[in-house]
């Protein structure tokens, strides 16, 4: 399924009263939550069914006339965690989820909170925005990046290393086409992330070298740390935020480049092959057949790391209908030149030389070109060049609830 929100998570940096208020939050939609965990644990196919959404908003009304500290708290927040709960069922008796289960004080801690208004977010500075919070009010956080238009909902949560996040949903919109009828080939390069038919080469920004060395001695302290120590769970704390890191530089250069490429090209043209089929297995392939398999282990890492899934799941929700997935016979042994194959042109793993018509390229480059010219192949892009670019896309429907939830 494609996801059809934006989901981008900020720091969030509460007041110690604030903290307070919302850990009070987190409590109560923990309590509502749980009660409908226990109200449907004992329902068997057969039995009378167990109470609905609107049932268990009675019950939530008598609980909080009954029970002090829960009427304190905000309605929304335990209405909201009732409405999450049912969405998790829909989504059980769908087939798509696991049973809902229960919630852990310390883990698995947050709230969410929806019809949110443009005027309950605002930024303060260049890295200070507040969101303004049922309760308690407007909560700083670190305006580390964007925040997305249309904003319909947010959930705040705590990790189980107390940071606080919030992340805002928003249906995301689809960018224009430029008009100009150009397209682009794009080929998950080795060397690097992804490579363009145009020459140019796209690279995740890995971790800096002092970083990398720095993860390097957590790690080793990591295994020299006594279990349950308070030393590991600091060296664990302190891997995780380095790791986390990693992958917000990734998402953030996922959420450039895609909306960089979907403004500039038409048509953009990618290998349909599953990443999964790549990364699960070393067998080969007719181009390489069954070499190399210590080198494929290799080559997994770096193809998760470049984060080629990501950005081709954003390119289809920014440009819908104008990403062609094509199948080229031998794109990486094919001239993109002079179009002969030639199983002795791939010199080295980067340099591809034709020995037809003498090009010399950057083998991701010259891949990148065969993906390009494989699109008129596509049945696709027959209707599509009929019709001209559509931009279509969801236009203003509430965000998917299930999609939401954080598991
Ligand atoms: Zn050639």
């Amino acid at each position: 399924m494609t996801r059809l929100i934006d989901v981008s998570r900020y720091r969030l940096k509460p007041t110690p009263a604030q903290e307070t208020a919302l850990l009070e939050h987190c409590g109560h939609a923990r309590f509502v939550w749980n009660l409908a965990v226990e109200q449907h644990r004992y329902w068997r196919p057969g039995r009378k069914s167990a109470p609905g959404f609107a049932e268990q908003c009675r019950q939530l009304t008598q609980a909080r006339a009954e029970f002090m500290w829960l009427r304190g708290g905000s309605v929304i927040v335990q209405q909201q965690a009732l409405k999450d709960f049912a969405q998790a069922m829909a989504g059980f008796f769908g087939g798509t989820h696991r049973h809902p289960g229960f919630r852990k004080r310390g883990r698995s801690e947050g709230f969410r909170i929806v019809a949110v208004k443009a005027d309950q977010i605002r930024r303060l500075s260049r890295n200070v925005g507040e969101v303004r919070v049922p309760k308690v009010g407007w909560v700083r956080f670190r305006w580390s990046r964007a925040v997305p238009e249309g904003v319909k909902s947010y959930r705040v949560t705590r990790d189980a290393a107390g940071r606080w996040h919030v992340a805002f949903a928003a249906i995301p919109q689809p960018v224009p086409a430029p008009g100009t009828g150009e397209s682009v080939g794009i080929d998950r390069g080795v060397a690097v992330s992804a490579a363009l038919s145009t020459g140019e080469m796209l690279n995740v920004p890995p971790l800096r070298e002092r970083e990398r060395a720095r993860l390097r001695r957590l790690l080793r302290e990591l295994a020299r740390a006594r279990r349950g120590s308070g030393r590991r769970s600091k060296v664990k704390a302190a891997i995780a935020r380095l790791k986390a890191r990693e992958s917000d530089r990734r998402k953030d250069w996922i959420e450039k480049t895609s909306t960089d490429l979907a403004r500039r090209f038409d048509v953009i043209a990618v290998e349909d092959l599953r990443i999964s089929k790549m990364t699960r297995s070393a067998r080969g392939t007719i181009e390489a057949p069954g070499r190399n398999v210590r080198g494929k282990a290799g080559l997994n890492r770096g193809i998760l790391a470049s984060g080629w899934g990501g950005l081709v799941r954003r390119l289809e929700h920014k440009a819908p209908g104008r990403v062609v997935k094509v199948n080229p016979a031998y794109p990486s042994l094919r001239c993109s030149a002079c179009g002969i194959v030639d199983r002795e042109a791939r010199e080295s793993q980067a340099v591809f030389r034709c020995r037809s018509c003498g090009y010399v390229g950057n083998a991701d480059v010259n891949a990148a070109g065969n993906i390009r010219q494989s699109i008129a192949h596509a049945a696709g892009h027959a209707v599509f060049a009929r019709e001209g670019p559509r931009v279509t896309g969801p236009a203003h429907r509430e965000p998917q609830r299930d999609l939401l939830l954080v598991r």
